[in-house]
């Protein structure tokens, strides 16, 4: 994600060949010459994809699940396009996915065009006062975290400083201000990483860079530029990779309904599978960057969406949130609401949840949630608020094809370790993925960007 503070992935060893018995599969080679196998169907394999194949060469993709995009995912199931995993353009200018999208023909919407309603525990708005206060307060918090990052030997956490001054704003400004503080920390912070800021680093967390201008939504849906890009490229689905071995002579990959030969791979597999440890890798991948998988973390954000028979809330309200104790992991309360009514013409609106409260809501009824919301919702706008027609969670930390959302640096981890992850193996396998750019980590435009890197590194290679 990103947004706003300083700034905003024969040869073969006897176990592989065990493997490759086991499945009892037949070895498909492609035609000689410049192969290249691309690991993942997500927008950072398919836009090395698409660079690699218009540039001529032999380009197959091998993708676990039975369709493309990966954490991009546009659902249509509640009567208009809503986005499972990645929602926003972040940033307009300079940003490659604007042009992307214009040459798709896939219009887009300004979030950053409305207003924002936040709402205390008992129900009643915040005041313009109080959010105006709160979010001085805020600034300078993130002023005095920055300073005391610069004098920072020893990593620590950032929840164990932001607490600490989270509770001195409730003692000098009183606990309106201090609960609006807390929840733009939850928000700006947690939500954005989708991490838990007992885990996160202080040290490194404000190291990335954002485009700057508005966020836009993509109007028919992110999967408009996963199509586009994707067309003509030969993409097998169903593929799960287990095994990825290389030499001088050449990569083989070993999926669990067959085995790939080519002349270079490109892995764009998310952090959170590789963290798994699921997927053999003969020659073992280099220390360094075994620490890097190890060290990095991904975190976790997760959106409930629902769907009404007529909008109740007020049509100029771009996002709802909730303030107090909400964001923690025992709340039921998701903390952050944005309503879609505007941008996609259906009475929708969806929640965000992040870190531990995302992984236990993962184990929890949708009801519950629901029920949580609901109430809250009758509270603030009365009990008119009819029931949703539908209401639909996405579970990104259980994914068995990503373990989480996106990456961010937890204490323990360095900036460094997202360079560590992009640097290829012998000039032959090479690494994509949000969790490779170190610039743009987490997002869209990162990873997008970094399947452009490594398809030039891919045509080097070969020269
Ligand atoms: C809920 C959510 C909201 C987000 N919001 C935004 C946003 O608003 N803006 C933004 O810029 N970014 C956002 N992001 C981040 C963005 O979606 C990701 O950074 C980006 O899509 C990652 O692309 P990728 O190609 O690196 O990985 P992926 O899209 O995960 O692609 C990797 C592919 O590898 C496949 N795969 C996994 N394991 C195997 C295996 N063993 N064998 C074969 N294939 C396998 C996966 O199925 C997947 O298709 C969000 C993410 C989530 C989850």
């Amino acid at each position: 994600m990103n947004s706003g503070f300083s700034r905003r992935h024969f040869l073969r060893s006897a176990g592989s060949l065990l493997l490759l018995a086991r499945l009892g599969s037949t070895v498909k080679t492609f035609a000689q010459g410049e192969r290249v196998l691309i690991l993942g169907a997500g927008i950072a394999g398919i836009s090395a994809a698409r660079t690699l194949a218009d540039k001529g060469y032999s380009v197959t993709v091998l993708e676990a699940r039975g369709v493309a995009g990966g954490r991009i995912r546009t659902d249509t199931s509640l009567g208009a396009p809503v986005d499972l995993g990645a929602s926003f353009i972040h940033g307009t200018k300079g940003n490659p996915l604007v042009a992307l999208a214009s040459r798709f023909g896939a219009a887009t919407y300004d979030i950053e065009q409305e207003e924002d309603l936040y709402v205390n525990a008992a129900g009643g708005a915040v005041s313009t006062a109080v959010i105006n206060q709160a979010q001085r307060e805020y600034n300078a918090a993130l002023k005095r975290l920055v300073a005391i990052q610069d004098g920072l030997g020893q990593d620590r956490s950032i929840g164990s400083v932001s607490s600490a001054l989270i509770k001195g704003i409730r003692q000098r400004r009183g606990a309106a201000i201090g609960d609006m503080v807390n929840f733009l920390v939850r928000s700006e912070i947690g939500i954005e990483f989708g991490a838990d800021l007992n885990q996160m680093s202080l040290k490194y967390f404000d190291e990335d860079e954002a485009f700057s201008g508005s966020d836009l939504l993509v109007k028919p849906g992110y999967i408009s530029l996963i199509d586009g890009l994707a067309q003509g490229i030969d993409i097998r689905f169903n593929q799960l990779v287990r095994g990825i071995s290389w030499s001088s002579s050449g990569v083989r990959v070993t999926t669990d309904s067959g085995v790939f030969d080519a002349d270079r791979v490109v892995i764009t597999l998310p952090l959170g599978v590789l963290k798994r440890g699921d997927i053999e890798f003969s020659p073992g991948l280099p220390t360094a960057k075994a620490n890097a998988i190890a060290k990095l973390r991904m975190g976790v954000l997760d959106k409930t969406y629902f769907k009404f028979p007529t909008a109740f809330w007020q049509t100029r309200e771009d996002s709802i949130g909730f303030i107090g104790n909400v964001g923690a992991r025992s709340s039921t309360q998701i903390p952050e609401y944005y309503t879609l009514d505007q941008a996609v013409g259906v009475p929708i609106l969806f929640g965000f949840t992040a870190g531990a409260q995302a992984r236990r809501f993962e184990q929890l009824d949708l009801s519950t949630i629901s029920a949580t919301s609901m109430a809250s919702f009758r509270k603030i706008f009365g009990s008119s608020v009819p029931e949703p027609e539908a209401v639909v969670q996405t579970r990104w930390g259980s994914d068995p094809y990503s373990y989480g959302s996106y990456s961010y640096i937890s204490v323990g981890a360095k900036t460094e370790y997202y360079d560590t992850l992009a640097r290829p193996i012998d000039n032959r396998v090479f690494f994509a993925g949000e969790a490779t750019h170190r610039s743009y980590p987490g997002t869209v435009h990162g990873a997008y960007l970094s399947g452009i890197r490594e398809a030039n590194r891919v045509v080097k290679s070969f020269s």
